[in-house]
């Protein structure tokens, strides 16, 4: 759901969540653009083809600039690949780590007061199901009382420039970038001032690498067997490029992106560390029949175990 801090007009005309914008900005509304039908059979090929490559391995290569905050270095392939896609697929050294980033907090608690929330519980079940599955795991947000924006080691150098949910959203990339993941989800549940708008939204950013289209289509189809295994059909599932709801040339931070106040893109952190990122929206909170599905501790089990499943595909397990 929308932070807190947005104008009446962006709240209209913006559904996603962790979304970063500055206040009076032109908008297009992906929540009025018509639905892409769920799955095809040429996503579904493209996507089989795909995810067998490390996410690492094909990687745009950048030189970026010195990052305070960013600690982590890529745990798979070669820190200093420079090519767009190598011939070899570098090998997975290790278990992989993953970051479940619960999306919000108290202070920005995001749709109907209450999305960090059930953010947090379904990543509490995810983190188990992906132990299970012999995943490393850690959790951006451990409970519902932590805020990141008030330490200083996880904001921009340039905090004071942006609009406070620039920092707010930053921060918590650069928390889970302190892991060290191989592998970043945010979650979030979704929100709209119309009460109809519903169904699955993923968000990808291509400024972080090739990889993450491929990520979230895998967890776009996931999301949705996982909504079916409930009983659910959902009305729409798309996989869409965050520019495209993030104001004109801005896309979040939340998945890595870094801005020069106040609208030149610089770098993505992900990109910088070789991390495929992509962010959540598997039902919409402000839609009474997705609110009641998203109830039941059955389904939150469906999404998380649909998280395990994506991260499997993904690398190639
Ligand atoms: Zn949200």
């Amino acid at each position: 759901m929308l932070l807190t801090v947005l104008t009446i007009t962006t709240l209209i005309v913006v559904s996603a969540c962790g979304v970063w914008q500055s206040e009076g900005e032109p908008a297009t509304s992906p929540a009025n653009v018509s639905p892409i039908p769920i799955l095809s059979t040429a996503t579904a090929t493209a996507t089989n083809a795909a995810n067998r490559i490390p996410t690492a391995a094909i990687l745009t290569a950048t030189v970026p600039p010195a990052d305070p905050t960013a600690t982590a270095s890529p745990r798979i392939a070669s820190p200093t690949a420079t090519a767009t896609e190598p011939a070899t697929p570098a090998p997975v050294e290790d278990v992989p780590v993953i970051v479940l980033g619960p999306g919000h907090d108290r202070t920005t608690p995001g749709a109907l007061g209450i999305e960090y929330q059930e953010a947090l519980r379904t990543a509490f079940i995810a983190e188990a199901a992906l132990e299970a599955a012999g995943y490393t795991v850690y959790l951006t947000r451990t409970d519902n009382e932590m805020v990141f924006v008030d330490d200083t080691t996880l904001l921009p150098e340039n905090a004071a420039d942006f609009h406070s949910g620039y920092s707010h959203v930053w921060a918590h990339a650069s928390k889970a970038l302190s892991f060290n993941p191989d592998l970043v989800i945010v979650l979030h549940y979704n929100g709209h001032p119309n009460p109809d708008v519903a169904g699955i939204e993923v968000y990808y950013c291509e400024n972080g690498g090739k990889q993450n289209l491929v990520l979230g289509e895998i967890v776009r189809d996931e999301l949705v067997t996982a909504l079916r295994s409930v009983g659910y059909e959902p009305p729409s599932a798309r996989v869409i490029e965050d520019i495209a709801i993030a104001r004109g040339n801005r896309h979040f931070p939340s998945l890595g992106n870094v801005y020069e106040a106040p609208t030149t893109f610089i770098r993505n952190r992900y990109a910088d560390a070789g991390v495929g990122v992509v962010l959540t929206e598997p039902l919409y909170m402000t839609n009474a029949t997705e609110l009641t599905i998203l109830q039941d501790e059955a389904t939150h089990q469906a999404i998380a175990d649909a998280y395990v499943r994506a991260v499997d595909r993904y690398f190639g397990r």
